[in-house]
């Protein structure tokens, strides 16, 4: 398959992965539509094609570097290069919480998805990145990574501090400026996307905003054009404080 456009969205079975490769499919691009669970990655194929997408499955699980090691290499083998990597598979933990008492294996757990199951898709893609004319990463994040708002008693989420959650979402912030300073002399722009708080699995659909707006920011930062900004953290209002 020779692509014209390729985007690869991690987590995108459902959620606000889901609707982030429905919106780059209608913004003309070929989905690489990537699951843990194979099954739930055709079935979301299934219903992304049915509305005109290119979509493909492809198997990705962050805490398995096998899957993410044989992934580039199908794409290696399949298309000259890949133009957008959106990093939105992550996960909350029951058993975390505030830091007297969050379970360190579920602090660990969400380390190794949501922070070191990215760096590892990152690095594995990076060299497909770097052969595309002008490639755009973008770190699904949070509010809650923000040391800026958790720092600050009157926020209105200032009473949510799972600690593994934050942490963990704060550290990827640090992959999107540290890999936007790496790449400062090539044309690739790396940005961290805060979604909003959305209704979808993640918090048991408690969130006000449609996954249509919580997948708002992260697709514009994925079509940001040539004089867009890199290694910044947006919010759909602008600028998030770090
Ligand atoms: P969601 O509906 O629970 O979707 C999460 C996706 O990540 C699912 O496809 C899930 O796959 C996948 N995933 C989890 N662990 C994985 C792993 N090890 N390997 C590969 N895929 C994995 O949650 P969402 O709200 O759409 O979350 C998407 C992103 O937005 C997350 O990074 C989240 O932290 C961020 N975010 C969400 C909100 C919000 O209010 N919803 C706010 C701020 C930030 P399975 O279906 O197999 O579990």
């Amino acid at each position: 398959m020779q692509n014209t456009k390729l985007a690869l969205v991690t987590g995108a079975n459902k959620g606000i992965g889901f609707e982030v490769s429905r919106q780059l499919g209608k913004a003309g691009y070929t989905v690489l539509v990537a699951a843990r669970n194979p099954t739930l990655g055709e079935a979301a194929v299934e219903k992304l094609r049915t509305d005109g997408v290119d979509a493909h499955a492809v198997e990705l699980d962050l805490n398995r570097q096998d899957t993410i090691d044989k992934l580039a290499a199908e794409i290696t083998a399949r298309h000259p290069h890949l133009d957008i990597l959106v990093n939105n598979a992550g996960i909350t933990d029951r058993t975390d919480g505030p830091p007297s008492n969050a379970s360190l294996a579920a602090v660990r757990r969400i380390f190794d998805t949501n922070f070191f199951g990215t760096v590892a898709v990152t690095q594995a893609m990076l060299p497909l990145l770097r052969k595309a004319p002008a490639a755009r990463i973008v770190n699904v994040s949070s509010g809650l990574g923000s040391l800026t708002l958790n720092s600050d008693r009157s926020w209105e989420y200032a009473n949510f501090k799972p600690l593994g959650y934050n942490a963990s979402k704060a550290a990827l912030n640090m992959l999107t400026v540290q890999l936007a300073y790496e790449l400062r002399d090539t044309p690739i722009k790396v940005n961290s996307a805060d979604p909003g708080y959305t209704a979808t699995d993640l918090n048991n659909n408690s969130g006000p905003q449609t996954i249509e707006e919580g997948a708002a920011e992260t697709v514009r930062l994925a079509l940001l054009p040539a004089d867009g900004p890199t290694g910044g953290y947006f919010e759909t209002a602008g600028p998030r404080p770090w």
